[in-house]
């Protein structure tokens, strides 16, 4: 579904992603780990055209995508991302923060959209929230509504960054357990979490970052247990 080819990256003259290569086939998971700085984030900003990148070539069902192209604003479309800061519109009730995309983007009706907003949010425990404001919610009943908007504009495959990182410990499994019925439904998806349990659970494929190189890609089932580099070893004590 998407393949990454020696992607270079820099902030100026500092170097931050080197040689990038990988692909993610539909309905797979992809994990990135690495200490922080080693640029996961920069990374994911990347794959959705919110990141120039100075080389390499990124190929989305087989099409180039070219970084300058209109190709970015149809292959954003396809893509869901999830950050760290749901950045909710304050001023409009949940609902509307999900049907906005889909009514003025995908000029979907109004009652078609809310209809399906409706049923996203019952899936996700929110139903009884539609008509409030995002001040009226926690902060983990936010992050669920982020994710419910996301997935309202039918992406083919989602971005995670850290979506957890800014939530009270008690409000991290309910957000963590969308992603796993996601992962269940195929939903193809790039994530970055700083849950390793979770991580474990989720993980098709691991890709190790260390200063913006790819130390390892390793399955998930083997990542966890038996790790290729003594670098990723260490990082994995690290987390416990
Ligand atoms: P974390 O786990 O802390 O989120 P990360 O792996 O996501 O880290 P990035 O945010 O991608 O790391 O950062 C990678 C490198 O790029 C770091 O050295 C960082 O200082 C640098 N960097 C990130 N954003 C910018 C920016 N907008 N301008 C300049 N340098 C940046
Ligand atoms: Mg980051």
């Amino acid at each position: 579904l998407l393949r990454v080819e020696n992607l270079n990256k820099a902030y100026g003259d500092q170097p931050v992603l080197h040689d990038i290569n990988f692909e993610v086939n539909t309905g797979e998971v992809l994990v990135l780990l690495g200490p922080s700085g080693s640029g996961k984030s920069t990374l994911i900003r990347c794959l959705n055209g919110l990141e120039p990148y100075q080389s390499g070539d990124i190929y989305f069902k087989g099409d180039h995508v070219t970084p300058s192209s209109k190709n970015w604003q149809k292959l954003r479309q396809k893509i869901g991302m999830v950050f760290q800061s749901y950045d909710l519109f304050p001023n409009l009730k949940i609902m509307d923060n999900i049907t906005l995309g889909p009514i003025k983007v995908q000029k979907q009706a109004k009652n078609v959209a809310e209809k399906e907003a409706l049923a996203l949010l019952d899936s996700v425990d929110l139903a009884d929230y539609a008509q409030k404001y995002p001040r009226e919610l926690s902060g983990g009943q936010k992050q669920r509504i982020a994710i419910v908007r996301a997935l309202a504009l039918h992406p083919e495959f989602m971005l995670f960054d850290e979506v957890t990182a800014s939530l009270d410990p008690e409000m991290v499994r309910g957000v963590l357990e969308i992603m796993l019925d996601l992962a269940k439904q195929k939903m193809t998806m790039i994530v970055v979490t700083h849950e390793m349990n979770f991580a474990h659970q989720i993980a098709n494929q691991v890709l190790f970052l260390e200063e913006g190189r790819i130390l390892e890609s390793t399955p998930g089932a083997q990542f966890f247990t038996d790790p290729k580099t003594d670098r990723a070893k260490e990082f994995l004590q690290s987390m416990d």
